[in-house]
């Protein structure tokens, strides 16, 4: 067995340089629990990024993958597959929406959304191409493709990767006087997170979304709510969306759609809005596999049959009150919802996410200053005991 230095040693030979990851190396994993080469054990309290929310290797899931790779794993949507149907139903009917398009990161669902909304703006709203306008907001992230970054705030996710795509405004997050003002005859959509995710879980003012939504249907706007991060039961409702009782005209969605096993994308919307694509208008050779499809209805059935919403709502809301009860003169605030929570301080976190590895817990900040917790929804109370333990012990005393 090699060792974790050998690994990452050769892992930075050859890589490229776009990440700085923790030096721990998971090479096996199970639930809430990764191992090491060296065979110690961490709790994992990031579940990439929300995308392990049913803990790695879910045994139903894991079962799906095996069941369908013995089948069919790959037809391209040159032909049709047995199980993309199947797919579309659970999503269509735990969205509430009656049209799906399969895709297979964040990303690439984003940018089906922004392709949709831009399209559904000349053909029904009748603004001419070229000139459709999607606002967002600072301190947005959905993701690293040209188009996408060229709605970012952020000048590291943008700087050197000109020209830029037009087409984009960018409005204070939370603020209805600016949405309201920054929508012109040529605006196409409104494309927000429920809560900010890479922002540094940013939690919008209590009755935003709601307003956001009327305002957006008030102007003929489509209202797209990226919820690759927030779905899913993650924040204690299926989709955080549904806090402010939104039904937004597209749901982006991805991540925890994999269920800790594959790429797995979708844009959820109706008919009248998804229907502007027509064959040879977008598409994705991977997009809807039959291997990715098996695992996705596995992953939804688990959410809906273990019911995550309660399991996240009532673990977050314990997670939370133990994170309060944190000394720390340096804290400014515990926030999030359901199992996506910021611990956010008044100078870098890196330091103690680096003293809660040495302890066996494994949590990334984000923005610098705020520790992000997210770990699998399955995660037990005696696990969040046993991670609490040792984040008291750094968190206090450093
Ligand atoms: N949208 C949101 C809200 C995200 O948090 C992310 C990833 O973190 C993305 C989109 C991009 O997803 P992916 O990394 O799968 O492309």
């Amino acid at each position: 067995m090699k060792s974790t230095k050998a690994i990452i040693e050769k892992t930075k030979k050859f890589g490229a340089n776009n990440y700085d990851p923790t030096e721990v190396v998971f090479s096996e994993a199970e639930g809430v629990w990764v191992t090491d080469p060296e065979g110690n054990k961490y709790i994992d309290m990031l579940s990439a990024y929300s995308a392990v929310s049913h803990g790695h290797k879910h045994p139903r899931i894991i079962e799906a993958a095996k069941k369908q790779m013995e089948k069919v794993t790959l037809t391209s949507r040159a032909f049709h597959n047995d199980v993309l149907g199947d797919f579309y139903e659970l999503l269509a009917e735990l969205t509430d929406k009656n049209m799906i398009l399969p895709m297979n990161t964040g990303a690439e669902a984003v940018e089906t959304a922004i392709k949709c909304a831009r399209k559904w703006g000349m053909e029904v709203k009748g603004v001419e191409d070229g000139n459709q306008e999607i606002i967002a907001c600072n301190g947005n992230f959905h993701g690293r493709t040209t188009a996408i970054v060229s709605m970012s705030s952020e000048e590291a996710y943008k700087k050197g990767y000109g020209p830029l795509n037009p087409g984009f405004k960018l409005i204070d997050y939370g603020s209805i006087d600016q949405l309201e003002k920054a929508i012109t005859p040529n605006t196409v959509a409104f494309i927000m997170e429920p809560i900010q995710g890479e922002g540094g879980i940013i939690v919008p003012p209590e009755g935003f979304m709601k307003k956001a939504a009327a305002i957006c249907k008030e102007n003929q706007v489509l209202l797209i709510a990226d919820e690759v991060q927030t779905g899913f039961a993650r924040t204690g409702k299926m989709f955080a969306s549904m806090w402010e009782e939104v039904s937004p005209d597209m749901y982006v969605l991805g991540k925890a759609l994999g269920g800790g096993v594959f790429p797995v994308s979708a844009v959820a919307a109706d008919k009248s809005i998804l229907g502007v694509f027509t064959p040879g208008s977008h598409g994705s050779t991977f997009g809807g596999n039959p291997l990715g499809c098996a695992i996705a209805v596995e992953a939804m059935k688990v959410m809906k049959e273990d019911n995550y919403v309660e399991m996240a709502q009532e673990k977050g809301t314990y997670f939370m009150s133990e994170l309060r009860k944190l000394k720390n003169p340096h804290i400014v605030e515990v926030r999030g919802k359901g199992l996506l929570i910021g611990l956010a301080f008044d100078h870098p976190a890196a330091p103690y996410c680096d003293a809660l590895k040495e302890e066996g817990v494994l949590a990334h900040e984000t923005h610098e200053t705020v520790i992000r917790f997210a770990p699998p929804i399955v995660i037990t109370k005696e696990e969040i005991d046993w991670a609490m333990e040792r984040i008291k012990k750094v968190i206090n005393q450093i």
